[in-house]
């Protein structure tokens, strides 16, 4: 099997080639087909890292994005940490380095600026930013069509960390397509996915 079958809008194929991802792994062979379908269908996913998970959420996000708008923002992903956060948009920025008027930020402490506001399609933040920016209204959240939950267990787990991920979501559009990933589904998951991700594929990956 290979990429070429999930039918992805070239430059994304190029990323990919260029990253040296020959083909997909086996969570992204079972994934990806659910995570890129028509209408948009939600995932609950458990996965480990090391799996090839990230790769198969940000090529999904690529693959969603309108780029003839490249300041309106599209897809959000959530994740626990800066330092997670940071990585994730670097990964976005090389499977989409082919990808004209790609534009990724990272919503994280200090770095959006107050009078521009984030002016991205792709958005990597943690939540807490990510609630403050939209209630500033430096984040035009109208247009997201995509949300990514990356390490749900360790976000939920977190002070303060999961009552942000139920505000975010709260402000989001209500058809938004989610895909939450965990490596564990303690009580806090289960009753987060179950509520806002209604209808869930659930996959073990
Ligand atoms: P992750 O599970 O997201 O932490 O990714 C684990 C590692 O697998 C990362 O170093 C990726 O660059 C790599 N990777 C992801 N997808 C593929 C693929 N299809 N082929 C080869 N390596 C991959």
């Amino acid at each position: 099997s290979s990429f070429e079958q999930l039918g992805l809008p070239k430059p994304i194929n190029d990323g990919l080639l260029a990253m040296n991802f020959k083909k997909p792994s086996k969570i992204q062979e079972r994934a990806l087909p659910l995570m890129l379908s028509n209408p948009p269908r939600n995932m609950i996913a458990q996965s480990q890292s090391g799996t090839g998970k990230t790769a198969a959420f940000v090529l999904t996000a690529l693959s969603r994005v309108d780029l003839s708008k490249p300041t309106q923002p599209q897809a959000l992903i959530l994740a626990p940490s800066r330092e997670l956060a940071r990585q994730i948009q670097m990964v976005v920025q090389t499977i989409g380095q082919f990808c004209e008027n790609l534009i990724v930020e990272a919503a994280i402490p200090g770095n959006i600026s107050r009078t521009a506001g984030v002016k991205s399609s792709v958005v990597v933040g943690t939540p807490g930013t990510v609630m403050d920016l939209v209630r500033r209204r430096q984040f035009d959240v109208s247009q997201l069509k995509l949300l990514i939950i990356d390490e749900a267990d360790n976000m939920l787990d977190q002070q303060g960390m999961g009552e942000q991920c139920v505000r975010v979501k709260s402000m989001l559009p209500p058809t938004i397509q989610i895909l939450l990933f965990s490596a564990t589904f303690p009580e806090k998951v289960m009753q987060y996915a179950e509520r806002y991700a209604p209808n869930a594929n659930q996959m073990k990956l």
